[in-house]
């Protein structure tokens, strides 16, 4: 699975700080903590920054789409909904999310699988509602856990340990 990929991109330290500049989607959620979305006719694209740790599915999988060098850098009128929705079902963290335009949001992986990569980290799948260390409580279908105990952000995966270390 490619979340194992050392090829990592620091997607989102560019594209979650970006401004909320318009394009063909539209873009909300102003510039506080919390996800942002990106809307266009059939589909609403929801990134939260505070969680994505670059694995760059997103940018791999649909370049048009996902472009950290543009703002915005989401345009989700750049392909079909059910496209864009593929695709953000790879993002291993959860920090993309989507809801179609009847409604549909993605349906949690049944039964809810656990997975530890060879460099530590757990990816979870599933109808999640995970804790963190401040008592926020996040309801995702995807999260990287932390599978070695130095991350800074627990239970997320921050890439501080093993992994971290892997990557260049
Ligand atoms: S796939 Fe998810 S975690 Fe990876 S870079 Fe894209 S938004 Fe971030």
């Amino acid at each position: 699975m490619a979340a194992d990929r050392e090829d990592v991109e620091d997607t989102t330290e560019r594209a979650g700080s970006g401004g909320a500049e318009s394009g063909d989607g539209s873009e909300s959620g102003g510039r506080g903590p919390g996800p942002r979305a990106y809307q266009a006719d059939g589909i609403t694209v929801t990134f939260d920054a505070r969680v994505c740790r670059h694995a760059a599915e997103c940018v791999h999988g649909l370049p048009a789409v996902f472009d950290t060098t543009r703002r915005p850098w989401i345009l989700p009128s750049a392909a079909a909904p059910e496209v864009i929705a593929e695709v953000v079902r790879r993002c291993p963290t959860g920090a993309l999310a989507y809801r179609l335009a009847d409604g549909a949001a993605e349906a949690p992986d049944r039964p809810t699988t656990v997975r530890r990569t060879s460099d530590g980290r757990l990816l979870v799948r599933g109808e999640l509602r995970v804790t963190d260390a401040t008592g926020d409580v996040r309801e995702t279908p995807r999260a990287m856990l932390c599978g070695c105990g130095r991350s800074a952000e627990p239970p997320y995966c921050d890439r501080s340990g093993a992994c971290g270390e892997h990557e260049g």
